[in-house]
């Protein structure tokens, strides 16, 4: 079913401008495979226009008090809760996640402005002792200037508000480039600003391809930050233009998240949590449990306990059914991947326990919720992210075996620990070099934690104070008195 078929024009100064070349993208509906809209596939003039209007905006909001620049964050958050099913409806058309998870997104997003507009009474500087007489040091955070978001596709309309909502609220003018697989959820955000009194020209919305608009974006000297969410081969790109104008860059780039389930796991709780966070959105998120070290006391149980959960899930197209738990994978490209590691796996002797193979519907890309046993730490689908609903599972027999098996890896997200024995359950906790780790309980983060991956799983972070704070930059004022 097709909803509507649309052509959007990117948001420059408060306005939809067409394009003057006429370079298109179509936008598929993953589910079915029908094209939906088209999109601009903006020159660099284009994307230039949009930084240079982010440009003359950005000081006389900067010069506001962060009270009233939080009071049209709260209004806009407040808009975005007036509008959850028609967004809703937009994200699962593009991007194949389930309507129940996207209405979550929605919503979560108005929370995360909210969120981040509380702050607004909170910033503080440092008065820093001096070492001569009458000097008083004080050090304050300023913001930037242009802030370019470069989005992902997998949580589209909350990661504007990821980027966005820090930027405006220290002051800063954004100019945004979403995926070319899910724009439309962010030209539909940009029609929301008009309810605000957010000035045109402090939020500007650029679509195209990455290595067009995306490239154009980061390579602008304008721009003071760029703040990215995707893969570790574009993150590296990105930061290699970055360096041409030493532009700061955080950077937040997927993983290949362990969890470990020891002997003393409550194993209901953690095949709910696991199942749960493998099958959310297809398993296209970046915290998700992507490999599992269990025990081998409890291996047998643990699995056929996962196998009987996995099999329960059901999949399929998420706008005619809104009661799956998952639908297509975003792409033929992502489709490909989650087939190949699987293929590999098999080779090499891995054992499929259910699932492994492609829907019966094939106008989309689903793929069945897949349990893989007799993994082995060398094996492709054990060291790639997977990013789809399969899970590989390692047997290990001691804690110190699944501690160095689970740090193996160049990503350094999320980990997870699963057992009863606080006192294990803690050594584990220290041992894994990961920049979040979640103790039974599924993966997902709290917008008041710190989101921010070690080793080649990012730079930088984001959400709460310290995600906010590197929106900033400090400048400090040394005050002589005579
Ligand atoms: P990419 O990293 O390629 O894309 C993310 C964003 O970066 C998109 O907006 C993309 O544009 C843009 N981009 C691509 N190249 C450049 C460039 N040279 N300069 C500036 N921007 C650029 O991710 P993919 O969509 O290709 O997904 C591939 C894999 O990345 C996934 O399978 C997954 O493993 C990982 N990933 C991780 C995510 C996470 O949450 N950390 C989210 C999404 C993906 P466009 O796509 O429009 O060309």
């Amino acid at each position: 079913m097709i909803l509507r078929m649309i052509h959007y024009s990117n948001f420059i100064q408060g306005q939809f401008v067409e394009s003057t070349h006429g370079n298109v993208i179509t936008v598929i509906n993953p589910a079915t495979g029908e094209a939906i809209s088209t999109i601009p596939d903006s020159s660099d003039e284009e994307v230039a226009a949009a930084v240079n209007a982010a440009e003359v905006a950005q000081p006389e909001w900067a010069a506001l008090p962060a009270v009233a620049r939080a009071k049209q964050l709260h209004v806009l958050a407040d808009t975005i809760r007036a509008q959850v099913e028609p967004l809703a409806r937009v994200i699962t058309e593009e991007q194949g996640k389930t309507l129940p998870l996207a209405r979550v997104e929605v919503n979560f997003t108005a929370d995360y402005i909210d969120y981040m507009a509380e702050w607004g009474r909170r910033i503080e500087g440092e008065i820093i002792e001096s070492d001569r007489p009458k000097e008083n040091i004080f050090l304050f955070h300023k913001p930037i200037g242009v802030v370019a978001g470069i989005l992902p596709w997998n949580f589209p309309f909350f990661l504007i508000a990821r980027k966005l909502a820090p930027a405006l609220l220290t002051g800063n003018a954004i100019v945004l480039k979403p995926s070319e697989e899910t724009p439309n959820n962010a030209f539909e955000f940009c029609k929301l600003l008009a309810e605000t009194e957010i000035p045109a020209g402090l939020v500007n919305m650029v679509s195209g391809s990455g290595a067009g608009a995306g490239r154009a974006l980061t390579e602008n000297a304008k721009v003071g930050l760029i703040s990215f969410t995707g893969s570790v081969d574009t993150g590296s790109r990105i930061m290699q233009t970055a360096a041409q104008h030493m532009t700061r860059v955080n950077l937040e780039l997927g993983g290949k998240a362990p969890a470990i389930v020891t002997k003393n796991a409550d194993l209901d709780l953690a095949t709910t949590a696991i199942q749960a966070s493998r099958v959310i959105n297809s398993g296209q998120v970046c915290n998700c449990a992507e490999r599992i070290y269990v025990q081998r006391d409890v291996a047998e149980a643990f699995t056929e306990k996962l196998v009987e959960k996995m099999n329960a899930a059901r999949f399929g197209n998420p706008l005619e059914d809104e009661t799956v738990d998952y639908g297509p994978m975003v792409n033929q490209a992502g489709f490909d991947k989650v087939m190949a590691l699987l293929e590999s796996a098999v080779n090499d002797g891995a054992q499929v326990l259910c699932g492994g193979k492609r829907g019966a519907d094939t106008s989309g890309y689903y793929i069945e919720p897949t349990v893989v046993a007799n993994c082995t730490q060398a094996m492709d689908i054990v060291q790639s992210e997977i990013f789809g609903p399969v899970i590989p599972i390692i047997v290990f027999d001691e804690i110190d075996e699944a501690l160095a098996m689970a740090n193996d890896t160049e990503y350094g997200l999320t980990s997870s620990v699963f057992s009863t024995d606080i006192n294990e359950a803690m050594n584990c906790v220290e041992a894994l070099k990961f920049g979040e780790t979640y103790v039974n309980r599924e993966h997902f983060e709290a917008m008041q934690g710190y989101h921010a991956g070690w080793r080649k799983s990012g730079i930088g972070g984001a959400d709460g104070k310290h995600g906010l704070y590197e929106f900033m930059q400090t400048q400090v004022v040394y005050l002589q008195r005579s």
